[in-house]
């Protein structure tokens, strides 16, 4: 497949995948070209022309660089979630993986988790950085969703905007005149790191007004929660959970099953409805003997709503 004058910003919006995504179903077509003809993109294939609105394209890379990730798809070793690192960076590693293996066979730890520790104390931004995104194990990225509040030594980052290591925020940065000619003057480079991260402060924050509530009104509900990551790349990981209306350190008999699983897309959404109707949540290795029966659910089990 080739594409004809485009630059660095609009082989990326004006993309093959994007073409996918926007017009599913399109699978089957044998590509040779994308092209640009004046508003219109002009998608060759040897079945025939195919054509969509250059800003149907411009509208999905913008929304499509800040989609929502899954929230296990960035905890640490233990369930660990992102750590303040300095210079208003975080560091956010790559959950899967190190969930995968070292949570639920039994404990066992992994090389990947023992590397995830080891970067995690770098003191340098640039080796840090280099080691998070090693060739074939990347490991996370660094991220300022605030923005940079200081300057790291031996280096030059724009301050007080968001930032990111991925690949596609820097590509944005590094590119982002060009960006900006096709999306707009106020183009800002963006990635599903920041969002995330933002989404995660609204937890937090969510969880910390509660916590408050509960203590003045003297009350305690707990959600105590277990995943089951995915076993590849193509499954959905799972989530089991046991409630309790009193205090969490009442005997196994007290709490009550929530009658459903949980499928990773929608754990975000089961995380703030819990808070609302004020369970605080905690990981099940709070409280041993529910951590001990939640592991006795299969993940691949069904429960119907
Ligand atoms: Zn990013």
């Amino acid at each position: 497949m080739t594409t004809f004058g485009f630059n660095v910003a609009e082989s990326q919006i004006f993309s093959r995948g994007a073409t996918y995504r926007l017009m599913p179903g399109l699978e089957h077509l044998r590509f040779n070209s994308i092209d640009m003809l004046e508003n219109d993109i002009i998608v060759s294939t040897i079945e025939g022309d195919v054509v969509q609105s250059r800003d149907a394209y411009i509208e999905h890379f913008l929304e499509y660089r800040q989609r929502l990730p899954n929230f296990f798809e960035y905890v640490g070793p233990k369930y660990t979630p992102r750590t303040l690192w300095r210079h208003g960076l975080y560091v956010l590693f790559i959950g899967w993986q190190s969930l995968a293996n070292s949570y639920i066979t039994n404990d066992i730890v992994t090389q990947q988790a023992l590397l995830m520790n080891e970067v995690g104390r770098r003191q340098e931004f640039i080796r840090l950085r280099d080691e998070l995104n090693l060739p074939g194990n990347q490991l996370g990225h660094l991220v300022a969703h605030e923005g940079i509040s200081s300057q790291p030594p031996d280096t030059i980052l724009p301050l007080d905007q968001p930032y990111c290591t991925c690949g596609s925020f820097q590509m944005q940065l590094h590119h982002v005149e060009q960006f900006r000619d096709v999306c707009g003057s106020d183009f800002q480079p963006m990635c599903k790191h920041i969002r995330y991260m933002r989404k995660f402060d609204k937890l937090r924050n969510v969880s910390s007004e509660l916590a408050a509530r509960q203590a003045d009104e003297r009350l305690s509900k707990t959600m105590a929660y277990l995943f089951f990551p995915p076993t590849d790349q193509t499954s959905s990981g799972t989530l089991r959970a046991l409630y309790i209306d009193e205090q969490p350190s009442r005997p196994i008999e007290h709490w009550s099953v929530y009658n459903r699983t949980i499928h990773h897309e929608d754990v975000w959404e089961f995380f703030f409805q819990s808070i609302k109707h004020g369970y605080m949540l905690r990981h099940a290795s709070f409280f041993s003997s529910i951590e001990k029966f939640l592991k006795t659910f299969n993940p691949s089990d069904e429960v119907s709503a």
